[in-house]
């Protein structure tokens, strides 16, 4: 198995250490720890606002796209 030709991952910052992981990994492989439980430095950091307003971009886009798609 290879994972040649794909295109490029979707990377996410681990919630503890702050380091970019693959979207959807639970254990962090950089402090092994999980990667999806919010920490004190990503909320600290302000690291939960921008990922917030990362998914409402992402959503309106969406939406956007969608109503373009339907068209007159
Ligand atoms: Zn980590």
């Amino acid at each position: 198995m290879t994972i040649e030709g794909k295109v490029a991952p979707d990377l996410v910052l681990c919630r503890q250490c702050l380091r970019y992981v693959f979207g959807g990994t639970a254990i962090c492989p950089h402090c092994s720890c999980d990667a999806r439980q919010i920490g004190d430095r990503y909320r600290d950091g302000g690291y939960l606002a921008i990922e917030t307003m990362q998914r409402i971009d992402r959503l309106r886009d969406d939406a956007a796209q969608r109503r373009s798609h339907e068209g007159t």
